[in-house]
């Protein structure tokens, strides 16, 4: 754990003597670029076990799940779709769901009923227009009803073994933070974080970036006193700098709680998540 600070991204002189000091120059893009990678080549060594947070067996699932994520975590998903793919395991059994059985199944996800909706139309969308299989690629997923370009980036990256990057809450706000980009919009965040890493690091990037911003990285606390890569991060600072205290801030694996997937990889160094209805 380091709390200092890269030169390049403005390192604070011990206290001494005062003489003029210049102000630190701006980040070439080169530097910004060799900085971005090595945080990626760091947050590897951090999270070698980092994968998708929603538990599914093939892309249907998978599908299905990222569409319910939405306004909730993975938790809540994961808590969520035993039971309902119990009862429809196929695109076919879900489209032809009574929407009102299908919307008390997954109400704990919020917003139940347009994600019903979307849950039944898409399902009749892979029917009539996909032979019942989840496409393969983004421009067919998009006309899915309920489907963006981000739920079809995560199907695409994690079901099919194309490189996407996901741009959710947690990705735009650390990116920013570290200064890759300024942009706010997804797309355009996607569109320059494409040209900074190379296509074959995109899905395990946004893995490594959606764990850091889930245990370390927070939106309103970040625990800056704890993170491994503060020594890289410009906004070193921006959260808790005491090292017990932003200890404390930790949370899942890092912070020795259950993680969110019930069935989370052999690697997983957390303990599993707990079914719906056990405590949490
Ligand atoms: S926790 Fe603090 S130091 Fe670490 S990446 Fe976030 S803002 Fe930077």
């Amino acid at each position: 754990m380091s709390g200092k600070q890269n030169s390049a991204v403005g390192e604070q002189s011990p206290a001494g003597p005062k003489k003029a000091t210049k102000a630190p120059k701006p980040e070439s893009r080169l530097a910004m670029i060799r900085r971005a990678r090595r945080i990626n080549r760091e947050l590897a060594e951090v999270y070698p076990y980092a994968h998708p947070e929603l538990d599914f067996e093939n892309p249907f699932q998978l599908l299905v799940a990222t569409v319910l994520s939405a306004q909730t975590t993975d938790l809540r998903v994961n808590q969520t779709t035993p039971a309902l793919f119990a009862k429809y395991p196929t695109p076919e059994d879900m489209a032809a769901a009574a929407p009102e059985e299908l919307e008390a199944i997954i109400r704990p996800t919020g917003f139940f009923r347009a994600k019903a909706k979307s849950l039944i139309g898409l399902s009749a969308a892979l029917r009539d227009n996909f032979g019942g299989e989840v496409p393969g690629r983004l421009k067919d997923l998009v006309t899915l009803p309920g489907v963006g370009r981000k739920t079809a980036n995560v199907v695409l990256g994690n079901g099919f073994g194309v490189p996407g990057l996901t741009v959710d809450t947690h990705f735009g706000r650390l990116v920013r933070r570290w200064k890759w980009t300024e942009q706010e919009d997804p797309e355009k965040v996607e569109a320059e974080i494409a040209e900074i890493f190379p296509k074959s690091e995109w899905t395990m990037l946004s893995h490594r970036i959606i764990f850091h911003g889930r245990r370390i990285c927070h939106s309103r606390k970040p625990a800056c006193g704890a993170c491994p890569i503060a020594h890289l991060c410009p906004s070193y600072g921006e959260g808790e700098t005491d090292p017990e205290k932003a200890k404390k801030l930790l949370k899942y694996e890092m912070g020795g709680q259950p993680g969110q997937r019930l069935s989370p990889p052999p690697d997983y160094p957390g303990k599993p998540a707990p079914t719906l209805g056990e405590a949490e």
